[in-house]
């Protein structure tokens, strides 16, 4: 079964407008050909109309970092999914660990995020994983099945089929600290089998799931060597346009 890779940035809060609309005009005509590699980058929100309008095509996909699960009323302050979609995003990272932790984000939350995302035709990111507490007392697996289980409650086959699941372990999040190749794969491994008891092995072999976790352009060829390793969720080498076109240039 071949999946189509997807690198997706992090930019988390971070570069100017002037920034983020540079590093657009900078990338778009280098990037490898959509239908070899999704390239996405999660941008703050208020940069997302401009550098959508700023594309000249659409090999750069564009992705919010967070929504709400409404698409209006009085709810102050948050993102609507529904206008998030208006301006052209593609994709919304949901379930950061900084969002779960800094936010006491649930999954149920995230589900009903997940929820809004496919109501308003675009597709979650869903991010999942353990703490280093969690992975040396042997926690690993019964929190990520629970994170992907209630995170996915309620959608259906075709929807999951779409969606990407993005492993990072917290340990390795910003940290340096990258997972080895080989124990990325098993968890992206053991999400797959989490997914195929509850849906099917079709399913399970459709939906991409990328490690996440200091991927750098010297290290990210080995993770996607692997079996159950679809692509990665980047933070700090999604930022400088060089090292994201090297990040992609793996893949071809
Ligand atoms: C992230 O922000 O999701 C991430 C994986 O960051 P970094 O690549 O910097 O570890």
């Amino acid at each position: 079964m071949s999946r189509k890779p997807i690198i997706a940035g992090n930019w988390k809060m971070n570069k100017s407008l002037e920034e983020a609309v540079e590093f657009v005009k900078e990338v778009q005509d280098k990037l490898p050909d959509a239908s070899v590699v999704e390239s996405v980058i999660g941008a703050p929100a208020l940069f997302l109309p401009t550098m959508i309008q700023t594309r000249t095509n659409d090999q750069l996909v564009i992705a919010a970092q967070n929504c709400y699960t409404e698409d209006a009323g009085a709810f102050t302050g948050e993102i609507s999914p529904k206008l998030l979609a208006e301006v052209g995003v593609q994709y919304v990272i949901i379930g950061h660990s900084e969002r779960r932790e800094y936010f006491n984000e649930s999954n149920q939350f995230i589900n009903e995020k997940a929820k809004a995302i496919f109501r308003n035709g675009m597709l979650p990111i869903i991010c999942c994983g353990e703490s280093l507490e969690q992975r040396e007392s042997g926690e690993t697996e019964p929190w990520i099945k629970e994170q992907i289980t209630e995170a996915l409650a309620g959608l259906n086959a075709d929807q999951v089929k779409q969606l990407v699941i993005a492993y990072e372990p917290i340990w390795a999040i910003g940290t340096g600290k990258s997972s080895s190749a080989e124990l990325a794969n098993e968890t992206c491994g053991f999400i797959r089998s989490v997914v195929e008891e509850l849906y099917s092995q079709d399913v399970a072999n459709a939906v991409r799931i990328q490690y996440g976790g200091s991927v750098k352009p010297d290290n990210i060829a080995q993770y996607l060597a692997e079996e159950h390793i679809d692509g990665a969720l980047v933070g700090g080498a999604s930022l400088e346009p060089t090292s994201f076109i090297q990040l992609l240039e793996v893949t071809c």
